[in-house]
C-alpha cells in the first residue's frame, strides 16, 4: 500500500497512524465486540472516548476551566449563525474583519441577525493580507469582533492576534491545533473538523462560560450553546465516530510533542515550500511574507495554460489535490498537520523538475 501525497484543503489528510488504529479497532473496539460507530453515545465505552478526547484537546490547547468545549454538528458554517444568536445579548452591532471568502460568508450570515459592521477589509488588494489592526474601526457597542485566523482559500493567516475591546471571536477552522494559541484572549474559537482535527461532521466550539446562556428568544435549541453545554454535547446524538477519530488525532498530536513541536514541523514544511517558490523565477506566491499561511499555500505558474500539465504530472507522482480554489485559480497546497515533510519535499522536487522542463 502506498498512500498518496494529499494536499487537499478539506476534507484533508489524516495521520496514517490514526487511520491504522481506527482500522485495528474497527470491528471490536477494546473488547466490546462492536465498532465505535455501533455504540450508544450513552454507553460507558463511548462516554470514556468522549471525555478523553475533550481532556486531551483541553491539554493540547491549554483551555481553562472557565471555557466550555462543545462537540457539535453543522459545520463551521452553522456557527456563522449561532455566534450572533448567542453572543449579541441586548446588543445589535457586531464587528467583522473581512479578509477573504470565509469571513465574507460569516458577515453575510450575521447580517441576518444584526448589524454586522466591517471593521477592516483587504478587498482593495484582493484579500492578500491582514489589514493593520491600527486601522480597524471598532464600535464601542459591538457585542464581539470576529476574525478568521486563517483564510483557507486566500492563504492569509494572522501571525499575531489583535488586542481589541469587544469579545474576540475566531474562525480557526483551517489552523486550529497547528500552533500554540493563548485561548484566554478569545471569547469564542470555533473550527470545522475536516481540516486539522478529523473527518467531516464535527465542529468544535470553545466558548467562555460567561458568554453562554444569553441566546436570543427564538434561537433553535440546536444552535443554543447552553443546551449543548448543559448536556455535555449529548443533548441529541453527537457525531460519535468523528468524535472518536478526533480523539485519536489528539493523542497523535500529543505523541508528536504537543503544539510547540507541531508548530515547528509546520513552520519547516511551509519554509520548504515558500522558499522553493521565492527562489524560482517560475512560481509566484501572491501573499506578502508577513501574512502567509503556514497551512494553505497558494501559488501560480507563469501562464495559466500550464496549469493542467502541472496537475497531470503531479497526479502521476501521486501529488494530489493541488488545484487552486475556483475563485482564485492557480495552485494551492494545503499542508495541514497530517501532511508530512516527505510529502512537501516530493512536491518541491516535482516543482523544480517541471520548471526545468517548461521554464
Ligand atoms: C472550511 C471552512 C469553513 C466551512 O466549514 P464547514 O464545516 O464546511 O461549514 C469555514 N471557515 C473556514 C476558515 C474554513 O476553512
Amino acid at each position: 500500500m502506498t498512500r498518496a501525497h494529499n494536499f487537499a484543503a478539506g476534507p484533508a489528510a489524516l495521520p496514517t497512524e490514526v487511520l491504522e488504529q481506527a482500522q485495528a479497532e474497527m470491528l471490536d473496539f477494546r473488547g466490546s465486540g462492536m465498532s465505535v460507530m455501533e455504540m450508544s453515545h450513552r454507553s460507558a465505552e463511548f462516554v470514556e472516548v468522549a471525555e478523553t478526547a475533550e481532556a486531551d484537546f483541553r491539554e493540547l490547547m491549554g483551555v481553562g476551566d472557565d471555557y466550555h468545549v462543545l462537540f457539535l454538528q453543522g459545520g463551521a458554517t452553522q456557527q456563522f449563525a449561532a455566534i450572533p444568536l448567542n453572543l449579541l445579548g441586548d446588543k445589535t452591532v457586531a464587528n467583522y474583519v473581512h479578509t477573504g471568502s470565509w469571513s465574507a460568508k460569516a458577515i453575510k450570515e450575521a447580517n441576518k441577525f444584526c448589524d454586522a459592521r466591517v471593521s477592516a477589509t483587504s478587498e482593495a488588494s484582493n484579500f492578500d493580507r491582514i489589514p493593520d489592526p491600527a486601522t480597524w474601526q471598532v464600535d464601542d457597542d459591538a457585542a464581539y469582533l470576529h476574525i478568521c485566523s486563517n483564510e483557507t482559500i486566500g492563504g492569509v493567516q494572522y501571525h499575531e492576534f489583535p488586542d481589541v475591546t469587544p469579545t474576540l471571536v475566531a474562525d480557526m477552522s483551517s489552523d486550529i491545533l497547528s500552533r500554540p494559541v493563548d485561548v484566554s484572549r478569545f471569547g469564542l474559537i470555533y473550527a470545522g473538523a475536516q481540516k486539522n482535527i478529523g473527518p467531516a461532521g464535527l465542529t468544535l466550539v470553545v466558548v467562555r462560560k460567561d458568554l453562554v446562556g444569553n441566546a436570543r428568544a427564538g434561537t433553535p435549541s440546536m444552535l443554543d450553546y447552553k443546551v449543548h453545554a448543559d448536556a455535555g454535547s449529548m443533548s441529541n446524538t453527537p457525531p460519535t465516530y468523528t468524535w472518536y477519530l478526533a480523539g485519536l488525532v489528539f493523542k497523535w498530536l500529543k505523541a508528536q510533542g504537543g503544539l510547540p513541536a507541531v508548530a515547528e514541523a509546520n513552520a519547516r514544511k511551509a519554509q520548504t515550500l515558500y522558499s522553493a517558490i521565492d527562489n524560482s523565477n517560475f512560481y509566484t506566491a501572491p501573499v506578502p511574507v508577513n501574512c502567509r499561511s503556514v497551512m494553505n499555500v497558494p501559488f501560480t505558474l507563469p501562464d495559466a495554460e500550464l496549469d493542467s500539465a502541472f496537475l497531470a504530472g503531479a497526479k502521476e507522482r501521486r501529488l494530489m489535490n493541488l488545484k487552486g480554489h475556483r475563485s482564485v485559480g492557480g495552485m494551492r497546497a494545503s499542508i495541514y498537520n497530517a501532511v508530512s515533510q516527505t510529502s512537501v519535499d516530493a512536491l518541491v522536487d516535482y516543482m523544480a523538475e517541471f520548471e526545468r522542463e517548461r521554464g
